[in-house]
């Protein structure tokens, strides 16, 4: 099991990092080590001071499959939910100054948080999901999945050009602004609509 994520995907969340909008999705995985489940504590690892989370949509994969077209990509996946993106943000800056891989700050165990999923029906409108994360019962990311640069589909094509795909393989889809710093003691909590669906402790 994998764990496909997204780099720069809200153009508004690239600008407050001083990023550019890439002309195709920027992936990255993170290892089966990385998951964690809602309601399990986040302990704060004593390799970084800068923990950052990224509240972000995230897809359950449903079918093995490789070079999968767009218009067949709906077919890979059956649930959505949102989940937490840790970043060590000072080991990130650290490795992207001299432009080294950045696993160290985006991999390490339990850094993808990933809530309760909810199934995609047909009638369920992909292209307009609301979702929101509470930073201690403040909302400080908000945003819906039609400001994505890229939507669902042309992700799981691109990601499948390069990686198979397989079943209980999770995507995270790329945050948007505000994210931010969280310290022991924080309650965090990720909504899809008003549905809480992820809620844990730092400690
Ligand atoms: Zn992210």
């Amino acid at each position: 099991m994998k764990i496909f994520c997204v780099g720069r995907n809200y153009a508004e969340h690239a600008k407050e990092l001083g990023n550019e909008v890439s002309d195709e999705p920027i992936i990255f995985i993170k290892p089966k080590s990385a998951l964690l489940q809602s309601h399990t504590p986040f302990y704060y690892p004593e390799f970084t001071n800068e923990i950052n989370y990224e509240c972000e949509l995230v897809l359950r994969i449903s079918k093995n499959g490789k070079y999968i077209q767009e218009k067949y990509a709906a077919n890979y996946y059956n649930g959505i939910s949102v989940g937490i993106d840790f970043t060590a943000r000072d080991i990130q800056n650290r490795l992207k100054e001299k432009s080294l891989p950045w696993e160290k700050a985006k991999a390490f165990d339990n850094s993808a948080a990933v809530g309760k999923f909810i199934d995609i029906t047909p009638q369920f409108n992909k292209k307009d999901i609301n979702f929101s994360f509470k930073l201690n019962k403040d909302v400080v990311q908000k945003a819906n999945s039609a400001e994505m640069i890229f939507n669902f589909d042309s992700l799981i094509a691109n990601i499948s050009t390069y990686f198979s795909v397989n079943i209980g393989d999770l995507s995270l889809t790329g945050t948007p602004q505000g994210v931010g710093e969280c310290v022991v003691g924080d309650e965090l909590e990720a909504f899809i609509e008003n549905q809480s669906l992820l809620k844990l402790l730092i400690k």
